[in-house]
């Protein structure tokens, strides 16, 4: 072929590119497609295998994936450093990716026509199957060579630092998917023999991208299965806590991504982490948010702890981008079931609570009811005792001591019966702020004697309830007491009231001393007290408790150790049809 052609005659006694070699690097070629290497890999060792192979100076491979495109030169001077870049390509008028370099010489344009097939087979310096050859890249190429005078000034001057250039196109089910570039910085370097052998390579080179193809959505579908399945499996345990199980499922992450040795993963979950080994934020960055019923409560991510060349292309693929959003779709729907699961145990917690708390109701205000007859007698016949003329003045005072006595015991007797709703309430159509009002006037005094500041914050015009003034008054007494007494160094005591729904809420905020768990689960039992007996008899609660079991509301109570408590009634507006006279439970607690 073409061996008129003054710019291919061989230089410099160098030894042309064999044959022989050829068929060596087709298998070189056909093993590394068949390793399941990733991409960066897969391309460095080809064309190191076709640079060690061949004569030339350098190679660079071009290939395109879907949307990605990739240019890997391997040379063989050390200060012409191997190198991996996203090239520019761009869409052909037939569908075919072609390259398009933003410098949009010679060069590239050549390269082009070899991806398009742009040529005219009379051009000497296209072989048949249309691959473009030169022994002298300094001198200007001419179609006139060939084509005569008409086609004058149709020429071209590839230039560069390589004398000798071949580029050679590969394709895939008949479409280019990428480009071979042989260079040789020798004049005449290749023959016509040795092109056709490239040509060879390169139909080698398409079968081994059409293979590696294939293997790596495989290998990538694999490891992707592979995470889901494992997440799976985790979610499916019962045993452990959350918390291991996401530890579990983001330790699975890493190893579905393409380069496991540098990915690491984090989730994220109400500000919490849970990290895979060696996570520490980096780029380049993956992530999806866990939605959980319309909320974000965090996040997942996968990080590459090293930035590689070829991430310039887009570091992730889009499987691993499903992948990402898959898992935190699999997380969220974790935290929805462990939520469920919470929020069931919670309301069962209640009901024993609540269930409890009737039960020694009903016992307390048994034996109250029993007690107090006995009480009344021993009450009465002592203040008779009292009026008795004559009676000695020691005789006197001791049964003073017994009616004092009797009034105290009476008193607890009385609570008692609130607390197992024994007392009726005597209701009628109220305003809550009223009452508030009525009550704090007479609380103010020993809030300022306690160096305790009250805030108010009652919401006006508040729907009316139905309600024991009386009762009522002693339930804000209670809550009043308990928060000036966990205040001993003063603070901050807020009244709050405001509408809510189909319910007026009272709300008694202290910055006292909060109680732990413990305490809490008992606050409403009769007798329960941390006080000291001259303080606390344990059944101010209690009576809270009956008075809004009564009323058909509940109670609410959040503390925290050294920063306060805030307890919150929920009473229905009258007229609702909330109230519950018969509810046997009460609010819940
Ligand atoms: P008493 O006040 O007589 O102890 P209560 O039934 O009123 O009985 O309260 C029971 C217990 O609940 C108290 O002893 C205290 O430990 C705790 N408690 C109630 N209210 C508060 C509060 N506002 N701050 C801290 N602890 C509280
Ligand atoms: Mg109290």
């Amino acid at each position: 072929m073409h061996e008129h052609d003054p710019v291919r005659s061989d230089s410099g006694g160098r030894r042309p590119s064999r044959p022989e070699d050829h068929a060596a690097l087709s298998r070189v070629i056909l093993h590394c497609a068949s390793g399941g290497l990733p991409r960066t890999d897969f391309l460095r060792q080809i064309s190191d295998a076709l640079l060690d192979l061949s004569d030339c100076d350098a190679v660079e491979v071009r290939l395109s994936q879907g949307d990605l495109h990739y240019r890997w030169e391997a040379a063989r001077r050390p200060d012409v450093a191997t190198r991996f870049v996203l090239a520019r390509w761009s869409c052909g008028l037939d569908g075919t990716v072609i390259p398009a370099t933003q410098s949009d010489s010679d060069f590239e344009r050549m390269c082009r026509r070899v991806a398009c097939q742009d040529f005219d087979p009379s051009w000497p310096f296209f072989t048949r199957t249309g691959s473009f050859w030169t022994g002298d890249t300094w001198n200007r190429v001419s179609a006139t060579a060939a084509s005569g005078p008409e086609a004058a000034g149709a020429g071209w001057c590839v230039g560069g630092h390589y004398r000798s250039l071949a580029i050679v196109r590969f394709v895939v089910d008949a479409r280019t998917v990428g480009l071979l570039l042989m260079k040789s910085e020798h004049a005449g370097a290749f023959t016509s023999e040795a092109v056709e052998s490239y040509e060879g390579v390169a139909q080698t080179l398409g079968l081994a991208v059409a293979d590696w193809f294939a293997q790596h959505a495989l290998r990538e579908r694999v490891k992707e299965l592979t995470c889901l399945y494992g997440i799976a499996q985790v979610t499916e345990e019962t045993s452990g806590t959350f918390d291991e199980q996401l530890q579990r499922i983001v330790a699975l992450l890493p190893p579905a991504w393409q380069y496991p040795e540098i990915a690491a993963a984090r989730i994220v979950l109400d500000g919490r982490n849970f990290d895979s080994h060696g996570f520490r934020p980096a780029d380049p960055r993956q992530s999806a948010e866990i939605v959980v019923n319309g909320r974000v409560r965090g996040v997942v991510e996968v990080v590459y702890r090293e930035d590689r060349p070829e991430f310039a292309a887009g570091a992730f693929l889009p499987e691993e981008e499903k992948l990402i959003d898959a898992v935190a779709r699999e997380v969220s729907l974790v935290v929805e079931r462990r939520q469920a699961q919470q929020e069931r145990a919670n309301l069962q917690q209640q009901l024993i609570h609540a269930d409890r708390l009737a039960t020694i109701g009903q016992l307390a205000a048994g034996v109250a009811h029993e007690l107090n007859e006995p009480l009344g007698s021993i009450l009465g016949f002592a203040q008779l005792a009292l009026k008795c003329p004559g009676l000695p003045k020691a005789a006197a005072k001791d049964i003073e001591r017994v009616v004092t006595a009797s009034l105290y015991a009476r008193e607890v007797i009385k609570k008692l019966m609130v607390f197992g709703r024994q007392v009726p309430a005597r209701k009628v159509q109220l305003k809550l702020n009223q009452v508030v009002e009525e009550s704090l006037y007479f609380l103010e005094a020993r809030c300022a004697k306690a160096g305790t500041r009250v805030v108010r914050e009652l919401a006006p015009e508040l729907p009316e309830i139905h309600g024991d003034p009386a009762q009522l008054a002693q339930v804000l007494v209670n809550l009043v007491v308990n928060a000036v007494q966990a205040m001993p160094d003063g603070g901050t005591l807020t009244v709050r009231t405001r509408a809510n729904g189909a319910h007026v809420a009272l709300v008694v905020e202290d910055t006292g001393t909060g109680m732990d768990e413990e305490v809490l689960g008992k606050i409403f039992l009769p007798f329960f007290t941390t006080k000291d007996v001259t303080e606390g008899t344990g059944l101010g609660l209690p009576v809270v408790h009956g008075i809004v079991s009564a009323h058909g509301g509940s109670i609410d109570v959040q503390s925290r150790p050294g920063q306060g408590t805030r307890f919150e009634i929920r009473l229905p507006v009258a007229g609702t049809g909330v109230v519950q006279e018969t509810d046997e439970h009460g609010g819940g607690v």
